[in-house]
């Protein structure tokens, strides 16, 4: 193997020692036994691979014997976690150990949840490693649905399972930028569908494959037509073939996921029915995420086959939420974000699809996924370096006691993560005053941590 340059593949930066060679096939290879020192050998490479910032060089292997182009991997770096490979699939499938990859030698399926694990050390919720594992695995030429590729990975919600479905929709969202917004992209619209575009068409499925010809956006799109089209493409051994619809729906009724358009109703009504991420389980509260999959059915007929659905904050925002009480924090926070923008803060807001890591000195780490974060730097002044804070943010919806105690559980780790800040929300008179208070608790939280001179923060809040 040889790490050659990103911008400048013909140029080799150098070739990996037969060590770090071993130790990569050994840490990604579906099955193999990591050794110890592998786990050493590996982080160096990513390293190189990828500054915190980039990707500046990718590993290209030598599976090919004698072939001119061989597969490559990339490194990459999400909102959280460490550095990881990902296969290029564009560069062909590998006929070394990497031909079956996992992303890290953490056992990925088959590991049952456990319910007594203290706070934080239970299986953390992770996103899908590879777009090929969007796709169903074939067996013996049958589409096996919930195949590779996590039916397992977690809780999607405190004690409820994630299906794989949905934790494909949760990485399809991230990795497009729809759970992180900027200050200075609240007045923008449509920037994150142009993301999510470019996204896949970036992302290989296989040498001939992208998701962009997998994936579409227009439920109004003839099923036949698009199974035709899937027909006609090369497609992955071992993969059944399918398509998958993304989009945000007006509501969901009957079974049917409902998009209103100014020829009348389209409705998605997939023969295995809708299911629900988060504690929205009574899919009364639009606009909702809707991921479905369009397939043959067993005579050959295109279909909706199944599909998952998860709350989204509005059409012009649709970031991805868990419940309506999470929709009325997450209003307030866009309020907050703004009126400390006026006083030079600029807020990044993210929602955590997947687990954050809270690391340990003296234990293993620990996992927790707050409901929203908040981060900001530092207002600089000279001779001080602008350090980045964080505000963590849960929301305390009037939902079950038990819900709310299992959730409590992990508020001393979130502590570990930033100050943390909770907003009751309920459905009674008193809302408007809450909201109120949190919105300028926040608000006054962030400017003092900013450092910004206390005498502005008397202004009154615009709107309140
Ligand atoms: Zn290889």
């Amino acid at each position: 193997m040889r790490l050659v340059d990103r911008d400048h593949p013909e140029k080799i930066r150098r070739p990996l020692g037969p060590d770090e060679t071993a130790a990569v096939r050994r840490f990604c290879g579906a099955g193999q036994e990591v050794r110890p020192g592998d786990v050493e050998l590996v982080a160096a490479v990513l390293d190189e691979m990828h500054d915190g910032r980039r990707v500046r060089l990718w590993l290209e292997c030598d599976c090919w014997q004698d072939a001119k182009s061989q597969p490559r991997l990339t490194a990459r770096v999400r909102d959280e976690g460490p550095r990881h490979f990902m296969r290029m699939h564009r560069y062909g499938e590998h006929r070394c150990a990497l031909a079956s990859f996992r992303q890290d030698p953490e056992p990925e399926d088959d590991e049952p949840d456990d319910d007594t694990a203290p706070p934080g050390q239970h299986n953390p919720l992770r996103p899908v490693g590879d777009t090929l594992d969007y796709l169903d695995d074939l067996h013996e030429g049958v589409a096996r649905p919930g195949g590779s590729g996590g039916s397992t990975g977690g809780r999607g919600d405190e004690g409820r399972r994630l299906p794989r479905l949905g934790r494909i929709l949760h990485t399809l969202l991230d990795d497009a930028g729809f759970a992180t917004a900027h200050v200075d992209e609240l007045k923008e619209r449509s920037r994150s569908w142009d993301r999510l575009e470019a996204y896949a068409a970036n992302e290989a499925m296989s040498p001939e494959l992208t998701l962009a010809q997998v994936l579409y956006f227009k439920p109004w799109t003839s099923l036949n037509e698009k199974m035709a089209a899937i027909d006609a493409l090369p497609w992955p051994d071992k993969k059944a073939r399918s398509a998958l619809l993304l989009f945000v729906a007006d509501e969901i009724r009957d079974g049917a996921a409902v998009k209103k358009t100014s020829m009348g109703e389209c409705r998605v009504r997939p023969a295995k029915g809708i299911r629900a991420g988060g504690r929205d389980q009574g899919l009364t509260q639009p606009p909702y995420w809707v991921l479905a999959v369009i397939d043959r059915d067993r005579e050959g007929y295109a279909r909706f086959r199944e599909a998952f659905a998860q709350h989204a904050y509005s059409f012009a925002r649709p970031a991805p939420l868990n419940s309506r009480y999470e929709r009325r924090t997450l209003e307030q926070l866009f309020g907050v974000m703004e009126w400390v923008k006026k006083r030079g803060v600029d807020v990044t807001l993210a929602k955590p699809l997947f687990e954050r890591e809270v690391r340990q000195l003296d234990g293993p780490s620990l996992w927790c996924r707050p409901d929203f974060e908040l981060t900001f730097r530092t207002v600089e002044a000279a001779g001080i370096a602008p350090r980045l804070h964080r505000v963590v943010i849960e929301t305390m919806g009037a939902d079950e006691p038990e819900y709310l105690e299992r959730k409590s559980r992990t508020h001393e780790i979130m502590k570990r993560r930033g100050i943390l800040i909770e907003h009751r929300v309920s459905d009674d008179d008193g809302q408007a005053e809450r909201d109120d208070a949190f919105l300028r608790r926040v608000g006054a939280k962030i400017l003092h941590l900013a450092g910004v001179q206390r005498a502005g923060t008397h202004r009154k809040i615009p709107g309140v």
